[in-house]
């Protein structure tokens, strides 16, 4: 990652932020990283962004950066891994943000058990990466006019549009899911959407 202008962004900081980071180092759990953060916390600012769905919670760390904006953002997040689960309800509750960030324990797949707020201004998506098309799909009926839809991890380290020299033949499939989906959406004539190479490669989609 491009750690130039790391001391000059000011990201959302306090104590359960900084073990949140740490946990993600130890444990692997793949957190937004800080230049995806900052593009996503400032489409929050400028577009004045009230109300957000957020598939794939994890540990809560991109929740709780988002809900650190401002006091009146309220956030739906839905986790299907009862480990991360657990762990983000520890997080969010250490910071206080119970009222604020409704986290729901469910496959995101499973839209019709999930009781959620509705009329988003903004939809993270950032779960299993070969479902992108799916999540898209069932969730962009509950996105406001003029709501935005942010996709994480779309160059998928480096692997995406390199599929061919991928030896295992999993990530492969995934790696190939991710470009179907990067294309798919390039061609969605309901939305107009910027491809960035900003922190893992993330698209913001503006409903037209
Ligand atoms: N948004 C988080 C990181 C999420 S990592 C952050 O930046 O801090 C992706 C998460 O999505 C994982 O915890 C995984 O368990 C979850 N996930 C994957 N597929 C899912 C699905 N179908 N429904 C709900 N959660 C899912
Ligand atoms: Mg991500």
């Amino acid at each position: 990652m491009n750690s130039f202008f790391t001391n000059f962004n000011q990201l959302p900081n306090n104590e359960i932020i900084t073990k949140m980071r740490e946990k993600a180092q130890t444990d692997k759990v793949p957190i937004i990283n800080d230049d995806s953060l900052a593009l996503l916390l400032l489409l929050i600012r400028v577009k004045n962004v009230k109300r957000i769905l957020e598939i794939g919670t994890a540990i809560g760390f991109s929740s709780i950066n988002m809900a650190l904006v401002n006091s009146d953002i309220e956030i739906d997040t839905i986790e299907r891994n009862e480990i991360m689960y657990q762990e983000a309800l520890k997080n969010v509750s250490s910071c206080k943000l119970n009222n604020r960030i409704h986290i729901h324990f469910n496959d995101a797949l499973d839209r019709d058990n999930i009781k959620l707020l509705g009329s988003y201004d903004l939809i993270f998506i950032d779960a299993a990466k070969a479902q992108y098309i799916k999540f898209f799909n069932l969730y962009e009926g509950m996105l406001n006019d003029k709501g935005i839809i942010v996709t994480d991890n779309l160059m998928f380290h480096g692997l995406v549009n390199n599929s061919e020299t991928i030896q295992s033949k999993r990530l492969r499939n995934l790696v190939k899911k991710i470009e179907e989906y990067n294309d798919w959406l390039s061609h969605n004539d309901h939305y107009h959407t910027s491809f960035l190479t900003i922190g893992d490669g993330i698209a913001v989609s503006v409903k037209i």
